[in-house]
């Protein structure tokens, strides 16, 4: 394969929050990063947290798996999409010239990654009377903007599966030469027995797979693991979606995309791959067997990272578990989008995270009360002494170089924003730095609407709850619920007549 350099698209990233326009110019750190002298990533790999080396600093590729784009992204997609743009500002804050690339899949994701269903998006164009075409452009945007309204960086190249076809037969047609595909009549399928390191990158029991019989009605698969390349349209059949081939009119298998965009336009090896944590098999496992075999390295990407789901009571928000929860749902109850972003930051990426309206809701109280301190702190003036704004910053660098530990980075803020030896200037310092990975648009933040701080009958509740603990003796629960509190920003005192409390 052809290696070609990043084609940079459009003007430089910026980061759009819900509170205005925002330039970020990120990529301009002057001085080091108090804490993110080393940083340390979990591989989905090896299993390890490594150190962080990329292949030519300070140039840092990264590429995310984006939506398919045949309906609204949902609030557990936008979590694979925030938790990126996380990573990808602690390692621009580290100095690194990051290119970030996501893909848009247009054409070839099939119903429940398989083989033998129908194609999501000519799915979606049968149902609504427009074409695929259409409904990509639409959920295209809508994603873009989901993004925005998040406070995501614009990402510096966004491919689209469907204008990548050329690429995409050349990957395949270069497998065949090398012997790593079959002909059958529904298209051309990687054989995985011919890469021996298959079942390494995700851990798989292959003989268990085959054992266990074919899931898939695909009976000439040599194997169950073996994944299309090439679907080919059945005769008498006319897909809105298809290109001909050297093997016939049909259409790219899902995984194959992502090979042939991300080496495109990153070069045959490149840093960091990241996903949601249902990529790592078929998707990626898929990927490292197409792009190790026909580009011949190893590794082929120097880390994998992936997110843990969003979990709405046991079960992974998605459109096939009957929630559609989206941006625009949170809008719809008066919630801020950026809410969901601080909300995202309280949990780690590799675990699971709670989602309810309630928890977005008091994410969104304790963003706000960031953006009073900010916007106080910021409109106050004065120099601040970087002696005293230091120890701060490399508390919250180092968290976050530390895999990403955002929740510990959060706490950070805080201590920071009560720090008594810090003045306004000092504490607008801090924040302004840390807003580079925060991304809540603080240096054009306005004011928060005043809130009801002493009369909120959620806190309240918690706090006679937790008060109920005490008295109890069971002061696990109590001290889980002052840490629960501590984490919005509320601070509880303990007097004479009882428990007060007061944000912060
Ligand atoms: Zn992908």
């Amino acid at each position: 394969m052809s290696r070609s350099g990043p084609a940079r698209s459009g003007p430089e990233p910026v980061g759009v929050g819900a509170l205005g326009r925002i330039s970020h110019d990120l990529r301009v750190t002057g001085s080091p990063t108090p804490g993110l002298e080393e940083l340390r990533l979990h591989d989905t790999r090896t299993r390890q947290v490594r150190r962080f080396v990329p292949l030519a600093p300070p140039k840092v590729g990264i590429y995310s798996c984006g939506p398919t784009v045949y309906a609204p992204q949902h609030l557990g997609n936008m979590r694979s999409q925030l938790f990126p743009d996380l990573l990808r500002r602690v390692l621009m804050a580290a100095g690194y010239d990051v290119t970030y690339v996501t893909n848009i899949t247009d054409v070839g994701h099939l119903v429940a990654d398989r083989d033998d269903t129908d194609d999501k998006m000519e799915l979606a164009a049968a149902e609504s009377g427009k074409s695929a075409a259409e409904i990509a452009d639409l959920y295209t945007e809508q994603w873009a903007d989901d993004r925005r309204r998040l406070g995501c960086l614009e990402p510096d190249i966004r491919p689209k599966a469907a204008s990548h076809i050329a690429e995409q037969i050349a990957m395949v047609e270069a497998l065949e030469a090398q012997r790593h595909t079959y002909l059958i009549d529904d298209g051309v399928y990687f054989d995985v027995a011919t890469f021996p390191r298959y079942a390494e990158f995700a851990h798989l029991d292959l003989d268990g797979l085959a054992t266990r019989g074919r899931v898939e009605h695909i009976e000439a698969k040599r194997h169950p693991a073996d994944f299309a390349l090439w679907k080919l349209t059945p005769p008498g059949v006319e897909r809105q979606q298809e290109w001909d081939s050297p093997w016939g009119r049909g259409f790219p298998g899902w995984h194959i995309e992502c090979s042939a965009m991300a080496t495109k336009y990153l070069g045959d090896r490149f840093d960091i791959h990241t996903g949601g944590i249902d990529h790592v098999h078929p998707h990626h496992t898929n990927e490292v067997a197409q792009s190790e075999c026909v580009l011949d390295v190893h590794p082929w990407v120097g880390t994998w990272l992936h997110n843990e789901f969003l979990d709405l009571g046991g079960e992974k928000i998605s459109k096939s578990a009957g929630h559609v929860l989206t941006v625009d749902s949170l809008v719809e109850r008066g919630i801020d989008p950026l809410a969901f972003r601080y909300f995202f930051l309280q949990a780690h990426y590799r675990q699971q995270q709670a989602f309810s309206f309630e928890a977005v809701e008091a994410a969104g109280t304790a963003l706000r009360r960031v953006i009073g301190h900010a916007v106080a702190a910021r409109d106050a003036g004065g120099t601040p002494d970087p002696a005293k704004v230091e120890p701060h910053r490399r508390r919250f660098w180092s968290a976050l170089a530390d895999d990403l530990n955002a929740p510990q980075a959060l706490a950070a803020v805080w201590e920071a924003v009560r720090a008594a030896d810090l003045a306004p200037a000092d504490v607008w310092a801090f924040l302004a730095d840390a807003d580079r990975a925060l991304g809540f648009g603080l240096i054009e933040a306005k004011a928060p609407d005043a809130d009801q701080s002493g009369s909120d009958p959620r806190i309240d509740t918690l706090v006679a709850e937790r008060q109920a603990a005490r008295d109890r003796k069971d002061f696990a629960t109590a001290d889980r619920i002052r840490d629960e509190l501590a984490a919005e920003g509320i601070e509880l005192v303990d007097t004479a007549t009882g428990p007060s409390w007061s944000r912060r």
